[in-house]
């Protein structure tokens, strides 16, 4: 059923953004502000979070007030408004005096349908605000009221006497962030007792996620990149040293890539987060800060060279990819060391005893034997059962085989070793390594050491992580990481209880949903993002304010031939029809004719077209042909054998007239006597048409 509100609600949405229906929870936020209640919107990054209060700020009188943290991220919005034609502006202390002048202006005399702030010079509005006509605030990023959340802004705490000042005016408080105690937090701290808060799904199903062994990392990344030349993405890793060293490697191999971490002036930086916002470097490697105010939505990947301290990070990191609802990829490379360095970092950390605990769970999911998106979405509370089929291990599960010699030996290794050893020294000891450390202790002299000497060190390592995961061996990490010992280790050893292992795959896997294969045919993909560059590149935008992928596939699939094909296209809203319609639609079409003639024969291609439901004018108009060469396809066709209905192109009338002339004539094969009888009146492709239906 929709509701009146939906139906208010549709024909904005693609008037302005050129969507056709709305996402998980948008509308149920929007029904909420509209009927002047508070509200609390949490969906996941890339949810669409912005629309709930972009659309009712279109829908309503007066102006939308966004406090946004970033300018970044405001700019992008504004940016994106305005392609679409709509009248938004943002603030900052930094911009200049004229331009700042210009904007009170506006806002004053209540042009903007939306007005965007950061928290820092909101209290300059005050007066004005209760001057004019306020529709909505929208508190957007509402976790930096927190300071349980991630990300603390003490300039948001501001905003809690909002509701004071303006009782009357609804707030809406939006945040990716899942967990419980911050969301109380943000509606007490915003004194807004009664909002409804809605809670989207945390489900990225676009995003194919993956976990692969961190053997020869660079090697799988340049494998990886092989089949998605020029698309964008976001590499992170935990050392300054170690972004440098891999952009350049990718450069090396003939990728446009660049380092960004904080040892860069804050100049470069800027620098580099602009070229990939414009598409101009399409990869960054980057330590985590990377990626927190950039909205772009055409990122096809994000990799993790290292294990990410905890599921939190990694899946707003994730979440930076595919926010064009578009398939892409979450790769994560996975090491031991890893978590050992990740260790060594927490020890010294306040929070030491949460940090571990959120690290472990980290680890288990890296080394998850069962779906990973059920194993991610009940992190974040989401009960979910049903296998996703679009994470490595759902398309190519594991197999098991009786492990329970080989735990035997390791248990049996770790009680000789008196619980004393971490990971390394305990494989090093099953594979009895001759190393110095091995030696000077004389654990050569051991009943299992060499008892497993004929697995690779990597291999062994992992069935001892298995092992941890089953809750088999135990690991100290407060004791020099120390592995122990539990009492499921003592059954093992003692009471022949059986163990599974995983047998260790070694290839790669590939989503099932390829997407480079769906995307090669034609290659007008390709035109498109170019001519997109472009066109941002003049209007100094990103690339995806003028179009998002999204809406570049759409037009590859649908090969819009005019204006009217063209309004149909995902993200096609009024005003970008009319700035860019002309532009596309002519690559579109130049693509299209170049198609035609070298693919497809051309009389088929007449015929696809009319089958497609277009009349023999656009078509000879669209292909750049006379309409008799049109009909004459059509004719060919059905001479073939194809299933069209020549004689709806000629009267019964017609008809009559040339089987009479045809019995005076006498003959069939020569036309021009048949002209000169209807004293050139019929034309040609007429005459043919009937010759053809009369045989
Ligand atoms: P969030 O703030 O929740 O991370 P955004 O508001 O930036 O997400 O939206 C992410 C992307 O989804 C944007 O490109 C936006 O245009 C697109 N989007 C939002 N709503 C819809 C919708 N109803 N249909 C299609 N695309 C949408
Ligand atoms: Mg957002």
């Amino acid at each position: 059923m929709t509701s009146t509100v939906e139906q208010e609600l549709l024909p904005l949405l693609k008037t302005h953004f050129g969507y056709d229906a709305f996402r998980p929870n948008q509308l149920e936020v929007m029904e909420d502000i509209l009927s002047q209640k508070d509200v609390m919107a949490i969906m996941p990054t890339g949810g669409g979070k912005s629309l709930c209060f972009q659309l009712p700020a279109l829908a309503q009188k007066g102006t939308a007030v966004v406090i946004s943290p970033l300018i970044a991220l405001m700019k992008d919005q504004v940016d994106a408004l305005q392609a679409n034609g709509i009248a938004a502006a943002y603030y900052n202390s930094s911009q200049a005096e004229d331009v700042k002048q210009e904007i009170w202006q506006s806002l004053r005399q209540g042009e903007l349908k939306l007005f965007y702030v950061a928290p820092e010079s909101l209290h300059q509005f005050d007066t004005v605000f209760h001057d004019i006509e306020i529709s909505l605030f929208a508190i957007d990023e509402a976790h930096c009221i927190s300071s349980w959340g991630h990300d603390f802004r003490p300039a948001y705490t501001q905003l809690g006497s909002l509701k004071e000042r303006f009782p009357n005016v609804p707030i809406m408080a939006l945040t990716a962030t899942a967990d419980k105690t911050t969301q109380d937090d943000i509606i007490a701290q915003l004194r807004i007792h009664k909002a409804d808060r809605h809670l989207a799904s945390f489900d990225r199903p676009n995003l194919f996620l993956e976990v692969r062994p961190a053997q020869n990392r660079l090697n799988q990344i340049i494998d990886f990149l092989a089949p998605r030349p020029d698309e964008s993405g976001i590499i992170y890793c935990l050392s300054r040293k170690s972004t440098e060293k891999i952009a350049e490697r990718l450069r090396d191999s003939g990728y446009s890539a660049k380092a960004y971490h904080a040892g860069l002036s804050s100049d470069e930086r800027s620098t580099v987060q602009e070229e990939f916002i414009t598409d101009k470097i399409p990869i960054i490697v980057a330590t985590i800060a990377f990626g927190m105010g950039i909205d772009k939505s055409n990122v096809r990947f994000v990799i993790h060279y290292n294990l990410p301290k905890n599921i939190e990070g990694y899946y707003q990191e994730i979440g930076r990819s595919g926010r064009d609802g578009l398939p892409a990829n979450a790769l994560l490379f996975y090491s031991y060391a890893d978590v050992t360095m990740l260790q060594r970092f927490i020890a010294n950390t306040e929070n030491a005893e949460v940090e571990y605990a959120k690290l472990e769970r980290m680890q288990q999911f890296a080394e998850a034997l069962s779906c990973r998106r059920i194993a991610l979405l009940n992190y974040f509370g989401e009960p979910v059962y049903e296998n996703c089929g679009n994470c490595d291990i759902c398309i190519r599960p594991p197999h098991y085989f009786d492990g329970t010699l080989l735990t035997q030996k390791i248990c049996s290794a770790v009680a000789r070793l008196n619980e004393s050893e971490a990971m390394g020294m305990l494989v090093d000891v099953l594979r009895g390594a001759k190393n110095a450390q091995v030696i000077d202790k004389g654990y050569q002299n051991l009943k299992t050491y060499g008892a497993v000497k004929e697995m690779a060190w990597l291999d062994l390592q992992q069935y001892v992580i298995q092992l941890l995961n089953q809750g088999i061996l135990e690991i100290n990490f407060r004791e020099a990481s120390r592995i122990s010992l539990t009492t499921s280790a003592k059954q093992v050893l003692f009471e022949g209880k059986e163990v599974r292992l995983a047998v260790l795959e070694k290839e790669k896997v590939t989503p099932k949903k390829d997407r480079t294969a769906a995307a090669k045919p034609s290659g007008l993909f390709e035109k498109l993002r170019l001519l997109r560059q472009e066109i941002a590149k003049e209007a100094n935008v990103p690339a995806y304010v003028v179009f998002s992928d999204a809406s570049l596939k759409d037009m590859e699939a649908k090969m819009p031939y005019d204006e009217a094909d063209f309004i149909k296209i995902s993200g096609v809203g009024q005003a970008k029809l009319e700035k860019y319609a002309t532009a596309f639609l002519k690559e579109i079409n130049g693509h299209k004719k170049k198609l035609g003639t070298t693919n497809v024969p051309s009389h088929e291609l007449s015929l696809n077209l009319f089958n497609e439901g277009r009349s023999v004018e656009m078509i000879a108009k669209q292909r750049g042909m006379a309409q008799t060469t049109v009909y004459g396809h059509f004719l060919k066709m059905a001479e073939k054998g194809n299933a069209i209905d020549i004689a709806k192109f000629i009267s019964e009338q017609e008809l009559s007239d040339i089987k009479k002339a045809r019995a005076e004539l006498k003959q069939d094969e020569e036309l021009r006597p048949y002209f000169d009888y209807f004293e050139e009146k019929l034309p040609y492709w007429k005459i043919k048409y009937g010759l053809y239906l009369l045989k």
